[in-house]
């Protein structure tokens, strides 16, 4: 073995060394926060990370400046390959991939064409950064310094392979038949013919320390996201976005009632702050950012890091919190204050436009259980809905045996469930459906196109309680599982085969999140009841009451991003108005809110310019005749919104239901 062997071995086993306790440390961290199982389904995971990670579908949204960075990263991929040569020559200073034989040119070729875009990604970027600064890369206390040092090793280890590569030939002549498949690198070999040995030794030293260097590095920056970008897509939610999955049992003394500072989240939610690249996508498209509230996921997620680094080693290794420390909580002035958290929609862009699948909205829903259940710190008007939710089991004041109000005047009856015990699908009519004087004609429409249709149906009536949605998402957990729970038992007194439901929030939460509270239904949205019920010509459209008129539609975000409903609205839609449809700019899985999910719906908006004008001025830019929705929440919301425009004359807001029953014979 020679000197420089050992001496690269001595340096190599630091630096891993090094990098493994960092890793190890950063673990101990996480270990602080509450549990969360996110190992099970390893064949669904691994394809995420082959679409999200490998494939960078996510990254690839914004056309060129994912282009870039995905370039950046396949050149990586790619490039291991170099780095894994370089390494195992200073193991073996005669090693080369060239004892391959012709097989060695796939990758000498493949080198040198990423090794040339890679450093062409790095000269774009540099220009993104320091030229054109985007907005969504400034603020939050988010720096260009360290972005900056790392592309500059990253630009050092392109040089430094380049350099080794043009020198091969000459150091290694007995190779050089392979090496001219390095076929840009060797265009600079003859520049290195006088001292050559000296020149190939200082290239190849510095291209091992830049990228031991750089490792160690990592653990210390933003850019730390190299490591953990792929375990974060891998270890994200499966299925469906619910909220945390654990069941939090309060008869339990120790129930988890929400998360003040870092030791009440989850592992996970700690561990996003460690994925986070301070990209900015998610602040770009949040509507609450959007119109001026002081909220920014990319700031929610940097501020758990932040958190994280400052508190966590001294939980972890038992020490005494200083007072200084204990006093910052990252539910605080310090860090995330309550009207961040109080302006969130829940609208779900964030999660679906971050890129290594950050879950913000667990983590501030996890920090508003906090506020309402440790503090009882919310705005005053939550109280009398929180107060309508127990007494009467909604969110206004109406009490519950006015439940089937809205089937006064029908020239048909609607069966309820007590009089009939089985039946095939049970209309789930909601809060809205049940008592919004609007959204009662949305409830007279389904039930008018299930008479025409024949279908076997009931509902609840007086027996049905708020799903639980609003007070879930606004942190009342408490509340949340005492009226799904009542739900669920209500409901096993039944039978019947699936549930039909109206509102996309009542989609998700009898759908996806009364699961784990004994309640595994079958839910349809009415878009897709509706649907079917035309394919199989239960409903016929009537040629001549097509609508004939320009509609533009709304994307519900508890429609669409949760339960990736996008085509079934628009289908009904063109059915009924000879295949025209007018999109808006924002719509499908990059649709704006109305401002009403995550119980914003109940709460005054008194900063920014309110969420729903932003979006009624857009709906309203297409020049439409309808703006059409499928969902109670943002009806209301575009409903006051072209009201407050005042355009109610001309425009008209209505729910897919109501057109299909105007448009049926
Ligand atoms: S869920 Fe919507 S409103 Fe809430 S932080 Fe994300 S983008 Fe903003
Ligand atoms: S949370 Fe995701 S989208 Fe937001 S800045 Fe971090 S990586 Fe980018």
């Amino acid at each position: 073995m020679h000197l420089q062997n050992i001496v690269f071995t001595v340096l190599f086993l630091a630096a891993l060394s090094l990098f493994t306790y960092n890793l190890l440390r950063i673990r101990t961290y996480l270990m602080i926060g509450r549990k969360d199982n996110r190992f099970s389904g390893a064949g669904r995971r691994l394809l995420k990370v082959l679409g999200i990670g490998i494939g960078q579908s996510k990254i690839l949204r914004d056309p060129a400046a994912g282009l870039m960075h995905a370039v950046i990263f396949w050149g990586f991929m790619v490039l291991i390959t170099a780095v894994l040569e370089a390494f195992i020559q200073g193991f073996y200073s005669s090693f080369s991939l060239a004892m391959l034989g012709k097989v060695s040119a796939v990758f000498f070729v493949s080198q040198d064409i990423f090794g040339t875009l890679v450093v062409l990604a790095v000269f774009y970027a540099l220009y993104r950064r320091l030229i054109v600064k985007p907005k969504r890369l400034q603020g939050d206390g988010s720096t260009n310094s360290d972005a900056v040092f790392i592309l500059m090793l990253i630009l050092g280890v392109m040089i430094t392979m380049f350099g080794v590569n043009a020198m091969k030939p000459i150091v290694h002549p007995e190779n050089a038949v392979f090496y001219k498949a390095h076929f840009i690198a060797s265009q600079i070999t003859p520049l290195f013919s006088g001292s050559v040995i000296l020149l190939f030794n200082i290239f190849w030293w510095c291209h091992i320390i830049i990228i031991l260097t750089f490792m160690n590095y990592l653990p210390y920056s933003k850019h730390f996201h190299i490591v953990t970008s792929l375990p974060n897509v891998y270890l994200s939610k499966l299925g469906p976005q619910t909220l945390d999955t654990e069941e939090i049992n309060f008869e339990n003394e120790n129930v988890f009632l929400g998360a003040g500072d870092i030791e009440q989240l989850t592992w996970k939610e700690m561990f996003d702050g460690y994925a986070c690249t301070e990209c900015g996508r998610c602040t770009s498209v949040c509507p609450a950012n959007l119109t001026g509230k002081p909220l920014s996921p990319r700031k929610i997620i940097m501020d758990i890091r932040e958190r994280v680094t400052e508190k966590a080693p001294l939980v972890a290794g038992k020490k005494e919190i200083p007072a200084e420390i204990g006093r910052r909580k990252l539910v605080s002035e310090y860090y995330i204050t309550d009207e961040e958290l109080w302006a969130c929609t829940s609208c779900m862009a964030c999660v679906q436009e971050c890129p290594v699948n950050i879950e913000h909205v667990n983590s501030i829903v996890d920090m508003r259980r906090f506020l309402v259940q440790s503090e009882s710190r919310f705005p005053a008007e939550l109280l009398t809905v929180f107060g309508n939710m127990e007494n009467n089991g909604a969110p206004w004041a109406f009490p519950q045996s006015d439940r089937l109000k809205w089937t006064e005047g029908l020239d048909f009856s609607v069966p309820v469930a007590s009089g009939k015990q089985e039946f095939d699908v049970l209309y789930w009519v909601g809060c809205s459906g049940s008592f919004d004087a609007r959204y009662q004609n949305v409830s007279r429409s389904v039930a008018g196109l299930l008479n025409k249709a024949g279908v076997n149906y009931a509902v609840l009536g007086t027996e049905e309680k708020c799903n639980g949605d609003s007070a879930r998402r606004l942190g009342n957990e408490f509340l949340a599982q005492t009226m799904i729970k009542e739900n669920v038992e209500t409901m096993k007194k039944y039978k019947f085969s699936k549930i039909l439901v109206s509102c996309p929030h009542c989609l998700q939460t009898i759908g996806n999140e009364y699961k784990e509270f004994g309640g595994d239904y079958e839910v349809v949205h009415h878009s897709e009841f509706i649907n079917n019920l035309i394919s199989e010509n239960k409903i016929e459209i009537d040629e001549s009451k097509k609508i004939d008129k320009k509609i533009t539609y709304h994307d519900s975000c508890y429609l669409g991003r949760y339960n990736d409903i996008y085509e079934e609205p628009r289908d009904l839609l063109k059915e009924i108005n000879n295949g025209e449809l007018t999109e808006m700019k924002h719509s499908k899985d990059r649709g704006l809110c109305c401002g009403a999910g995550g119980g914003r719906m109940w709460m005054e908006e008194k900063i920014g310019k309110k969420v729903n004008i932003e979006r009624t001025e857009e709906a309203l830019s297409v020049e439409p005749d309808i703006i059409s929705t499928a969902c109670p929440f943002c009806m209301t919301m575009l409903t006051d919104g072209v009201k407050e425009k005042g355009r109610s004359e001309e425009v008209k807001v209505k729910d897919l239901a109501e057109l299909v029953l105007e448009s049926s014979k």
